[in-house]
């Protein structure tokens, strides 16, 4: 489809989004209700017009100081995050030496095994939250986002959550991890709740995120840990909002 298009549309690059996320529903990795939530997404995108700000790119540089500091991190994949991401979010996964976990809000055993193999197939060597591998239970928690894997998301003390809901987030802060959520809605439950909350949109942001890993990863730890205590995600996030209100009026 995406083929009949002309290379100067101007929205070309949001018409790709649409089309792999419509092939990832075809296939089986994404849910009905995720093409609603990326629409949600995309409202917010053309706001922030549909480029990474100065503020997401502060965000990102704590995100890469907190992944290389961390001691387990893990990034959770749902379908969207597979359908649009999978190779970046694998790179992602090299380089901030995180494994990937399958965590879906309409959990069913075809989805996950589709994400399990969509992100085999992309060159993940090992996918955490699947199956039986999805034993653990997060506390105060009752959607299926609850099941989690005890080598993953359980243990893990850095959760990255790209386009996520805010009752786990909440939920996996109260456990005590520090959490990095990708999500174009500066006001969401979930961006409100992170340590860090990159407001840019996925397709943006993985690829910056493992730029900066490469770029500071020969820091010592105390100058990553200056990178994130420099960090306000209070204040990144108005910074954000102040873009989507000037771009209204
Ligand atoms: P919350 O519970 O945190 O208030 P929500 O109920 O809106 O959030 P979902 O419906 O699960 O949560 O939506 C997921 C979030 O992902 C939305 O905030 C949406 O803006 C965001 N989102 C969707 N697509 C993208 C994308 N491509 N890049 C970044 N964020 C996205």
């Amino acid at each position: 489809m995406i083929k009949q298009v002309p290379a100067t549309h101007p929205r070309l690059k949001s018409l790709i989004i649409r089309e792999k996320l419509v092939n990832g529903f075809t296939r089986g990795l994404v849910a009905r209700e995720g093409l609603i939530a990326h629409g949600r997404g995309e409202a917010f995108d053309y706001l922030l017009g549909e480029k990474t700000s100065a503020f997401a790119l502060d965000a990102t540089q704590a995100a890469a100081a907190t992944l290389l500091l961390a001691k387990q991190p893990i990034i959770s994949v749902n379908g969207n995050v597979a359908a649009v991401s999978a190779t970046d979010i694998i790179e992602l996964s090299k380089y901030a030496n995180a494994p990937l976990e399958v965590n879906l809000f309409y959990r069913d055993k075809k989805r996950e095994q589709a994400i399990e193999r969509e992100l085999l197939k992309y060159g993940a060597t090992k996918v955490f939250g699947v199956g039986p591998n999805a034993s653990a239970r997060l506390p105060d928690l009752d959607s299926e986002r609850r099941k989690v894997d005890p080598r993953g998301i359980l243990v893990a003390d850095v959760v990255v959550v790209p386009l996520e809901d805010g009752d786990r987030a909440e939920a996996l802060v109260k456990m005590g991890k520090k959490i990095i959520a990708i999500d174009l809605n500066p006001l969401s439950r979930t961006a409100s709740i992170a340590d860090i909350t990159i407001v840019d949109n996925i397709t943006r942001a993985i690829p910056s995120l493992v730029y900066a890993i490469k770029r500071i990863n020969n820091l010592t730890n105390k100058e990553k840990q200056k990178i994130v205590n420099k960090f306000d995600n209070k204040r990144a996030l108005a910074k954000s909002l102040e873009i989507i209100r000037g771009a209204m009026t």
